[in-house]
């Protein structure tokens, strides 16, 4: 049976450092965290954050970088061209990239989280260090927020949500970038909101979700909302590298005191300063969480304890549950090697299957539910429909030969000059027309080739439908 001091450390089990008993949201001020790592960190999210706000303006041979158009079904990835008719392409590098994530995550835990999530990096680069800057720090916060409504209080907040506020519609407008693109933002820009409405409408729904995310949801989003926050407990296993503390050097803690005989038998002194410095207000002590994002504010916070203390650095720091317990390094075992070799499968076939690519697809249908029908001039035709997918960035005009059988002719419904626009889909029908004579089956197999500017595109296979039965032609 536990005792009592035991519960008291168990508390974190069944509770959530940013609930109170009743269920009501507790506010967390962090406190400013400074240090090593810190300044790494810092470092890192202004490159992530320089190439998130350039990527829209970004552009390769006149095409954007990157563009995820999910309204036009239409992505660009480096460049290269992405459609609807590509699914398995998509699909594939989709299922690589989270094989990739979860891969990393059990060799090095949640570091995705703490420093290259986009939430993170705005939260804790942008609008974390303006609320340092106008509100000061964790206790100064504290302060601010329990104080009467003065004009101290009415300016800082005004200030502060009205510049939170700007920093939301930046990050829309460049999250908007990526959706519709540069051109088609810079018109929006250049012609107002009233010639664009369901443009406007979705730039001020973003910035609303922004700024409702950073003000107020923060620490909540990797929480509860985040799908890769919740399976982390999945992933992990006593060989991952996460943020840990150092259980074995550490304990048994106890306040610093002055008299030797007194002082605590562990490293920590129980400062409570990598709680402190916490984002999502857990106490690393208590073990790998769900909660934690290895953001590694409390590493920087805890180094510079054992500084001023003297002792080694390094009793919260980047170790595996096995590290601490055994001293072992880190090391893969079998479940890494077999996500390793999955990946590289994944990646060998996605290659593959891009270099393969067709530049234009075709489809070749003939009309559902419609027979032969005769014509004016004696002749047999059937009705097709040819869809074109052309992924390339140039026109391409058209032409249908039929090669097989060779005694029939292509006679187009909408005229002989097909052209399919760059990056576009067309759609055009065109009747086969055989004499009775050349009729030998109800179901003639036919070849047609596809070609462009004399370059043969695709050859494609359907059947001609004929008045013939049994015995003879009807
Ligand atoms: S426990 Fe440490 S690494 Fe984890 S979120 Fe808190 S401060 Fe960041
Ligand atoms: S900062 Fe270090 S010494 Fe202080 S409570 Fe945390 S682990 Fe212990």
């Amino acid at each position: 049976m536990k005792n009592a001091h035991a519960l008291d450390q168990d508390h974190f089990r069944d509770e959530l450092s940013n609930v109170d008993k009743k269920g009501k949201r507790l506010w967390i001020y962090p406190k400013k965290p400074k240090g090593n790592y810190y300044n790494y960190r810092t470092w890192f999210a202004w490159f992530l954050m320089v190439l998130m706000f350039a990527g829209p303006f970004l552009k390769l041979n006149g095409r954007p970088l990157l563009l995820l158009n999910v309204l036009e079904r239409k992505f660009i990835i480096f460049g290269m061209v992405f459609w609807p008719q590509d699914l398995n392409l998509f699909a594939l590098l989709m299922l690589s990239f989270i094989l990739f994530i979860v891969l990393f995550t059990v060799l090095f835990g949640r570091v995705w989280c703490g420093w290259a999530c986009p939430q993170t990096i705005f939260m804790e680069m942008l609008f974390r260090k303006i609320e340092y800057f106008i509100d000061g720090d964790s206790g100064q916060q504290r302060k601010l927020a329990t104080q009467e409504w003065n004009t101290e209080k009415i300016a800082k907040r005004a200030v502060k949500h009205t510049l939170f506020w700007i920093l939301s519609f930046v990050i829309a407008n460049t999250f908007l970038g990526y959706v519709i693109g540069i051109d088609e933002l810079k018109l929006l820009v250049h012609d107002g909101p009233l010639a664009h409405v369901g443009k406007f409408a979705a730039l001020a729904i973003f910035t609303t979700v922004f700024y409702f995310v950073f003000s107020s949801l923060r620490e909540l989003v990797c929480i509860f909302i985040c799908p890769y926050g919740r399976l982390q407990g999945l992933m992990l296993d006593k060989n991952s590298m996460v943020v840990a503390y150092d259980f074995v050097r550490g304990e048994p803690r106890g306040k610093l005191k002055k008299s030797e005989d007194l002082a605590p038998i562990g490293d920590c002194i129980d400062c409570k300063l990598c709680v402190n410095v916490c984002p999502t207000g857990i106490d690393i002590r208590n073990g790998t969480q769900l909660e934690c994002i290895n953001c590694t504010a409390c590493i920087d916070a805890c180094d510079e304890v054992m500084v001023k203390i003297e002792k080694p650095k390094g009793l919260v720091r980047f170790a595996s549950l096995n590290n601490i317990n055994e001293g072992t390094k880190l090391k893969l075992n079998l479940r890494n090697g077999a996500y390793g070799l999955v990946l590289l499968a994944l990646l060998s076939v996605f290659i593959y299957l891009l270099a393969t690519r067709k530049q234009v697809e075709t489809t070749l249908l003939r009309t559902p539910g419609m027979l032969f029908q005769k014509q004016a001039d004696g002749k047999i035709s059937n009705l097709y429909s040819i869809e074109f997918v052309n992924k390339t960035f140039e026109e391409l005009p058209i032409e249908l030969k039929l090669i097989e059988p060779v005694k029939g002719e292509i006679r187009m419904v909408e005229g002989n000059n097909v052209v399919v626009h760059k990056e576009s889909v067309a759609k055009v029908s065109f009747f086969l027309l055989f004499e009775p004579s050349a009729i030998e089956k109800i179901n003639t197999p036919i070849k047609i080739q596809v070609l462009s500017n004399g370059k043969l595109i695709e050859e494609m296979k359907s059947k001609f439908n004929g008045p013939v039965y049994k015995g003879g032609i009807k």
